[in-house]
């Protein structure tokens, strides 16, 4: 069964597999050794249509729905989620906002470039005072004359290392609303204040080079802002939904992924005389993830069509990113339980697979988030609100 996309849409997938298996998975094991893509891969991703897929001609893209980046994402992340997480931060966190907020002249001279994988993208929000509470920002800009100066410090921030532009928020006033009083600043590298950390040596997601960035008295101009000046806070709420739903991407492109492998095996291994495939304790793992992966396709797609209908999706969201990650986390254990002993080899990519399987619990949101966020939608949309 195949009705969740268009044909368009089907050819899309199809094309992007080829290019993971051919072009990408080679270059695995020394992205994973470097701990970030060569620059070259985001030129070839460009000059195959597969940056800008839903952004406007316009403005560099190919004009298709929300469903195009999907495809993408979940053919990426079934080969290497690292690379997914790297492509994530720059066309759906920086890109996106760019698309939303930007002026003409900021799409032109910021947006292009990263559409064109000539330049890198990056979003800065989470601090080191804890990324659960992103509308409490300690990094402050302060007006000076007709400008700002930016001072704080951002961490955990995918592509930190490498971004040629960083978006940041940071509070510029106060207000009566949690919501006011945040602004969003497009910073450059080599801008004078402006530093990033070393990357990160993390448990997985090793493709996606992650880091601090520093922010000492970063001089910067009207132009640097993007959107309205205390509004920063609102754009950045609004824009949470269809980022958790695009995780869902990244999490049922993972789970295939394992999917991939546990059934690859339980198709070659022999033990006791059989084929561990016939084993119904083995049948249970694989039915599991199957499940899991077709309940969250389902939904990923359904919500992406809700959203370019311009509905709102805020506790589908929540539930779709909280099950599939979870689901992602089952089935990453699943398959290495399937691959007995040789599933934890570094030469198998069972290995990599089980490491990379955790992050979506905790990026863009944690589970006890989503939790905490689902329980607050079912109040208000059956009557309870406060
Ligand atoms: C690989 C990676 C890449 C990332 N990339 C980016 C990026 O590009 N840009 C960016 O801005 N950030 C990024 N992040 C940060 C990410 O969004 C945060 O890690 C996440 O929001 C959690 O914040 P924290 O790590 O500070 O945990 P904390 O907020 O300190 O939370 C610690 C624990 O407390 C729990 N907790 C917190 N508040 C509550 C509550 N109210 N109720 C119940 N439990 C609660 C959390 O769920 C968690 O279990 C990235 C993180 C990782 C790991």
């Amino acid at each position: 069964m195949n009705d969740l996309l268009t044909d368009e849409e089907r050819s899309l997938q199809d094309s992007v597999r080829r290019f993971m298996l051919q072009e990408v998975e080679p270059l695995v094991p020394k992205m994973e050794a470097d701990g970030e893509p060569p620059r070259s891969l985001f030129k070839r991703f460009a000059e195959f249509g597969f940056l800008g897929t839903f952004f406007s001609e316009e403005d560099g893209g190919s004009g298709g729905s929300l469903a195009t980046r999907a495809i993408v994402s979940e053919e990426t992340a079934r080969v290497c989620a690292g690379l997914d997480l790297v492509l994530f931060a720059d066309v759906v966190l920086f890109g996106r906002a760019l698309m939303r907020c930007g002026t003409p002249a900021q799409k032109e001279k910021y947006l292009r470039p990263v559409l064109a994988g000539e330049k890198i993208g990056a979003m800065a929000i989470t601090e080191p005072g804890g990324g659960s509470d992103a509308l409490s920002p300690s990094t402050t800009a302060k007006a000076d004359g007709s400008g700002f100066v930016l001072k704080g410090q951002k961490t955990w921030i995918t592509n930190a290392p490498i971004a040629d532009f960083v978006l940041v928020i940071a509070r510029t006033g106060e207000g009566r609303s949690r919501l006011d009083g945040g602004t969003w600043f497009i910073v450059e590298r080599g801008m004078p204040g402006f530093t990033t950390g070393k990357p990160f040596d993390k448990l997985g997601m090793r493709s996606s080079p992650t880091g601090e960035v520093f922010l000492d008295d970063v001089q910067l101009r009207k132009e640097h802002v993007l959107g309205e000046v205390g509004q920063g806070f609102r754009s950045l709420v609004d824009s949470l939904d269809t980022e958790r739903v695009l995780v869902g991407a990244s999490t049922v492109g993972q789970a295939q992924g394992c999917l991939d492998e546990a059934v690859r095996y339980a198709n070659e291994r022999e033990v006791f005389g059989e084929m561990i495939r016939d084993y119904q304790l083995i049948q249970e793992k694989i039915a599991n993830m199957a499940t899991g992966i077709e309940m969250s396709r389902s939904m990923l797609y359904r919500l992406l069509r809700a959203i370019d209908r311009g509905e709102r999706v805020t506790r589908e969201a929540a539930i779709l990113k909280f099950f599939s990650s979870q689901m992602l986390t089952q089935s990453s254990s699943d398959m290495v339980q399937i691959w007995g002993g040789a599933g934890q080899l570094e030469a198998n990519k069972t290995a990599r697979f089980y490491r990379d399987g955790k992050h979506h619990e905790i990026g863009a949101g944690t589970n006890e988030i989503m939790k905490v966020l689902i329980a607050r939608e079912t109040y208000k949309e059956m009557g309870y609100r406060r």
